[in-house]
């Protein structure tokens, strides 16, 4: 049977202090915990306090609050809306949380939650926006860590917009009929141009937008983001890609984004897996182009998820380009690429003063011919090399490089998924690269880093690399045998 929600003993609202006093007695660390929270509003701090700390003396001299430099007594209280008894001193905060009720004033006594007529929240504040967040004293540490993820989730842009959402509220109604049209309104000034406009910083832009989409009959305008999910941990995702993820209404999603990730977007929202893991494409590159402008055309705000960071080995050029040609607009949101997550995990320094000072993103799939691509130049400059989609042809990669004159002692630190709790870590030299295409029991991505600098990892947490290189050779004579 479904169990009835508990009920609350203290319920939220929200009280009008502009201009207000709010009284405030006590000199010490308490009074100016409150006088900071309460600060955040435009009420009349009344600070009573006789010997006040010089951090609450420079608070009230900064911040314009009203000075009782005196013994408490209970005519400081009149005419205040909200009391708070922070003297610290127990025979003091119960004094004046007697006379407070005497007065019909509400109070709060710091710690002393039996003293208390209310209790004051954990703030976000976005004004004219604000989340307060209550325990009923169940704890402190439980509501701060509520408010700092919440705090994370809500763009700092979001009380300049609400502002303007408050400055065009009249014209909306009159302009726009009650129910739907007045909905999609105001779905788009806080989902589309007008928000990513005030995200941007541009005020009169957002200003702008808005009042286009006032006047304008036209559908809603799409919006594609191509964003980084990052290496694969939940947690190694951007709070920017977090925040379009929670608004789109359409994702469209690589194999290689983790499952977690998407599921991060709203429950209703549309969830498109466009494949692209190697050997099974479930769409074409011009197939997904086709879909990002319908989607666009469809007015709808789409988060087009890729591992890593768009902008490398993402094929995010050729997304960009036809959203371009299509008048489709668009914006790039960077994640943490596959490299430095790997880096990372093997608390490897890509950059390593007086060895390496320079670094390199390759696929090795451009190893065919003759000619010896720029990057492998580099590597015997000194470069450090990081190799994407290098599994398949690792011993293409080794057998290049030594041949063009770099040691095969040259350090090799590879990552199996990569900032995951199934990562695997392997270190090795050039010479043992080749045995990588035939392990098989390797079956996530693969990071490989080439260079003087892995020489620098902690290679604490990993395995040989050599361990595997005769038992490779072995398998592929087996498969030889085979065919
Ligand atoms: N845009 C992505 C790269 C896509 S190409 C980025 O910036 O990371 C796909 C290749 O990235 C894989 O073949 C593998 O080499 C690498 N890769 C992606 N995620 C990885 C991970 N968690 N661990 C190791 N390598 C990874």
């Amino acid at each position: 049977m479904p169990q009835a929600p508990a009920k609350l003993n203290a319920f939220p609202v929200f009280l009008r202090v502009a201009g207000e006093a709010v009284a405030i007695v006590g000199g010490g660390e308490e009074a100016l915990a409150k006088a900071r929270l309460i600060g955040q509003s435009s009420a009349v701090l009344r600070i009573i306090a006789d010997a006040p700390e010089h951090e609450l003396l420079a608070f009230i001299a900064a911040n314009g609050a009203v000075h009782i430099a005196a013994a408490y007594e209970a005519p400081h209280l009149e005419g205040a809306v909200m009391v708070f008894a922070a003297s610290g001193n127990e025979a003091l905060d119960r004094r004046v949380a007697e006379d407070a009720r005497r007065l019909g004033i509400p109070v709060n006594a710091v710690d002393r939650p039996e003293l208390c007529d209310f209790f004051t929240p954990a703030l976000v504040n976005r004004a004219p926006v604000a989340i307060a967040i209550g325990t009923e004293g169940a704890g402190p540490v439980l509501a701060q860590m509520l408010r700092s993820r919440i705090d994370r989730m809500l763009s700092p842009s979001l009380g300049p917009l609400a502002s303007l959402a408050a400055s065009l509220r009249g014209a909306a109604e009159r302009l726009l009929p009650k129910g739907n049209a007045r909905r999609r309104f105001w779905s788009e000034f806080f989902g589309g141009a007008p928000a990513r406009a005030m995200e941007a910083g541009q005020l009169s832009q957002a200003h702008d937008a808005a009042v286009d989409l006032l006047l304008s009959n036209a559908p809603a305008s799409g919006h594609i983001a191509l964003v980084g999910a990052g290496p694969g941990a939940e947690d190694l995702l951007t709070l920017r890609a977090h925040r379009l993820l929670m608004e789109a209404d359409v994702i469209v999603h690589d194999a290689l984004v983790p499952e977690a990730i998407v599921a991060m977007g709203r429950r209703d929202a549309e969830r498109l897996p466009v494949g692209k893991r190697k050997g099974c494409h479930t769409k074409s590159q011009a197939e997904i182009n086709a879909l990002l402008i319908e989607l666009g055309r469809d007015g709808k705000r789409v988060v087009r998820l890729k591992s890593g960071d768009p902008l490398v080995f993402g094929r995010a050029g050729e997304e960009m380009a036809a959203l371009r040609d299509a008048g489709i607009a668009y914006e790039v949101v960077p994640g943490v690429t596959a490299a430095f997550a790997a880096a990372a995990d093997f608390e490897l320094p890509l950059t390593l003063r007086g060895v390496s000072s320079s670094m390199v993103f390759t696929t090795g799939h451009d190893l065919k011919g003759n000619s010896l691509p720029d990057w492998a130049k580099l590597a015997i400059s000194g470069a450090t090399v990081a190799v994407y989609m290098g599994r398949s042809v690792a011993a293409e990669v080794a057998g290049r490089l030594i041949e063009a004159g770099l040691s095969p002692d040259t350090a090799v630190a590879v990552v199996e998924n990569a900032s995951l709790a199934n990562r695997r870590r392997f270190h090795g030299t050039l010479a043992d690269l080749p045995s990588l295409e035939v392990r098989a029991d390797l079956t996530g991505p693969v990071m490989t880093i080439i260079g003087d600098a892995v020489a620098g990892a902690n290679f604490e947490r990993s395995e040989p690399l050599a361990a595997h290189r005769h038992e490779g050779a072995a398998q592929t004579a087996a498969e030889g045998a085979e065919r």
